[in-house]
């Protein structure tokens, strides 16, 4: 019988990024008792490192914003295969969101007359993210933790789960370690939301840190809910390429919203030259139409550099496998131009992009306001999540919730920059609520002993191999290593299979790694335990990577380079099957109301 220390609470958070933090608070307001968990110190998520904004048609920077464009604008976004309820809702709700971020002491850039600034972002018509100079994140993470803590919530930080845990129907409760001691944990509770963000760190360049290895995808998979979209994940056209130690860091498309432009080895703006035909009546005829855009202009249409991240991303592939790109393997970035339009620029650059120029500043010895960026493509977002109702967030699994990143539905095949941000909120709000009345109406349920005893013993297992088994970071990088290549921003169909079959035999060495010490702060230990998470969500991204034999949004295969009518009507499912290898099954997509089909044939 293992050793470990129980807690009870009627809903349980997993997860303290905007979408935990939100959830927490809802179900808090609901009159139940909260546990939140989180893996790192609280405040540490990953929704600290955004950076943009949070798009919400609030409309104060041009009122022709709506939320009816927002929907249009997130459906065209993702390319149609979104959950259309899910998008409606989350343009609905989300300018509500975040003035209540704003009532709860958030302090947002302001317009001249003391409205929230917003900004220019790639895909959205008109200017929509709320922000807070380039460090939006901190300050919504800053703001729901002020409120939350006052909501009488528990929270457990420096703690991982690494199983849910079922009666067979429903969940009753989590299991996992804390990183200070290493010891066990087990968690009673009568709802879970799963709000665990991404899954970046299953590729080599990254923006993510090192807390995105799918835990809540592979958690709720392994409890039997259904994944959706995994084939869709999204590489932000713009991280940073050197120095290498670098690489995958994260420039906010913010630059791009300020006026920055892309341009390649021959001083060319390449954007000018594939300009998709379902965006053409939107993209700017030149230069200096593009310009105005960025400058508010409301006559003028946006530049290409700000079409979807899909699209820009394989634009940036394409200049440098042209033999077109920057000395490191980009392509250039450039802000600093806007100093012949600007007065004061280089202090106007400093004021918009103070994370930026620091960034650049400080790891990279380059001055914005003088010189290019050298960017490139780099694994950001994973669109593909745990399944949820539209409405109440609730996977198929009962009991169990899920917001934010690590639940599917609101993107499609691709997310436009910003949505994540309104997405933790609107959604972490209602999982909140759902998950609170379930919990109000569920008897406890009982622990199958089996199911902890078991999670304990694997979880040990590398300790009694110690140093005659392999080592977990090296099963890691290889992994990671293998899916950028494989399974990276262009796919076929030949190297995906044999992204499988590596995953066969990845899995096989993660059974036989071996770590030493003892199990207090033990990195070692832990990125053996995140691998299993790492190794399932990748083979779900590779399944229906092979399923999809289209390119959409994310997803793109060089041998079926067209998007096919034909795969717009369904979101592939992965799930366990009876004999615990994975499945991957069609969904059909419900027929969309009336309403919603006239507002996107009307905004095209
Ligand atoms: C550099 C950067 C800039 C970005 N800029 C923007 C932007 O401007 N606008 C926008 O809309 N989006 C942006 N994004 C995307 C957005 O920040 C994320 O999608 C979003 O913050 C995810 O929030 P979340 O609440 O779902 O999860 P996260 O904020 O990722 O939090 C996940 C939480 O789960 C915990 N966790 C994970 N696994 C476990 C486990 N096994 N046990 C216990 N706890 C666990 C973590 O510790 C953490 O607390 C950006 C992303 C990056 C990386």
């Amino acid at each position: 019988m293992p050793d470990y220390q129980t807690h009870e609470h009627d809903v349980l958070v997993v997860g303290a990024g905007g979408a935990g933090l939100r959830a927490a608070i809802e179900a808090s307001a609901g009159g139940v008792s909260v546990g939140l968990i989180c893996k790192s110190l609280l405040g540490k998520a990953h929704t600290v490192m955004a950076e943009g904004g949070i798009a919400a048609a609030l409309a104060n920077v041009d009122d022709r914003d709506n939320w009816k464009v927002h929907f249009a604008d997130t459906m065209r976004g993702g390319q149609y295969v979104n959950n259309w309820r899910m998008a409606e809702l989350h343009a609905k709700e989300s300018p509500d969101r975040v003035r209540e971020l704003e009532s709860w002491g958030a302090v947002f850039d302001r317009t001249g007359d003391g409205r929230i600034l917003q900004r220019n972002f790639g895909g959205h018509r008109y200017p929509r993210l709320a922000h807070v100079g380039d460090r939006t994140g901190l300050e919504m993470i800053r703001t729901l933790q002020d409120h939350g803590i006052h909501q009488g919530i528990d929270v457990h930080m420096e703690c991982t789960i690494l199983r849910l845990l079922t009666d067979g129907t429903r969940v009753v409760g989590a299991f996992g370690y804390e990183r200070e001691r290493g010891r066990f944990k087990l968690f009673r509770a009568k709802a879970i939301v799963l709000a665990t963000g991404g899954i970046g760190r299953a590729y080599k360049i990254t923006s993510n840190s090192w807390e995105y290895t799918g835990d809540g995808h592979t958690l709720a998979y392994d409890a039997g809910a259904d994944l959706m979209d995994m084939e869709f994940v999204q590489f932000h056209p713009t991280g940073m390429v050197w120095p290498p130690s670098v690489r995958g860091i994260l420039v906010t498309e913010g630059v791009r919203g300020e006026g920055g432009v892309l341009k390649n080895s021959e001083g060319r703006r390449f954007m000018f030259d594939d300009i998709p035909e379902n965006y053409r009546a939107q993209t700017a005829d030149d230069a200096e139409e593009g310009w105005r855009y960025t400058q508010g202009d409301k006559s003028a249409r946006r530049p290409p550099e700000l079409l979807t991240r899909d699209h820009v991303s394989r634009c940036i592939m394409r200049e440098v496998k042209a033999g077109r790109g920057s000395p490191h393997g980009g392509v250039f970035l450039d802000i600093s131009w806007i100093k012949s339009r600007v007065p004061n620029g280089a202090e106007h650059i400093r004021k918009k992009l103070p994370s930026m120029y620091h960034q650049f500043k400080q790891l990279a010895d380059l001055d914005i306001t003088e010189e290019p960026m050298e960017v490139g493509p780099t694994t950001h977002y994973v669109m593909g999540g745990v399944r949820v109702d539209s409405d109440t967030q609730m996977s198929t699994v009962p009991g169990l919730f899920a917001a934010g990143e690590c639940a599917a539905g609101i993107n499609g095949a691709n997310r436009l920059g910003g949505n994540s941000l309104s997405d933790l909120l609107v959604f972490g709000k209602r999982a909140g609520e759902f998950a609170a009345k379930y919990a109000r109406d569920a008897p406890a349920g009982a622990i199958n002993q089996d199911e902890v005893e078991d999670t304990a013993r694997v979880a040990l297992e590398p300790f009694e191999r110690g140093s005659a088994g392999e080592g977990p970071y090296q099963v890691q990088y290889a992994l990671q290593e293998m899916m950028q290549d494989l399974v990276g921003i262009v796919r076929k169909e030949s190297e995906v299979r044999s992204a499988l079959d590596r995953l066969q035999e990845l899995r096989a060495r993660a059974a036989r790694v071996g770590v030493g010490g003892h199990r207090e702060y033990n990195p070692g230990w832990h990125a053996a335990l995140d691998l299993h998470s790492l190794l399932t969500v990748s083979e779900a991204v590779a399944r229906c990577a092979i399923e999809r034999k289209e390119s959409r949004g994310g997803h793109f295969r060089d041998d079926y380079p067209d998007k096919d009518k034909d795969y717009s009507t369904f979101n592939l499912i992965a799930r366990k099957g009876a004999n615990g290898a994975m499945q991957v099954i069609r969904a059909p997509i419900p027929t969309m109301p009336d309403e919603l089909r006239r507002i996107i044939d009307e905004m095209k």
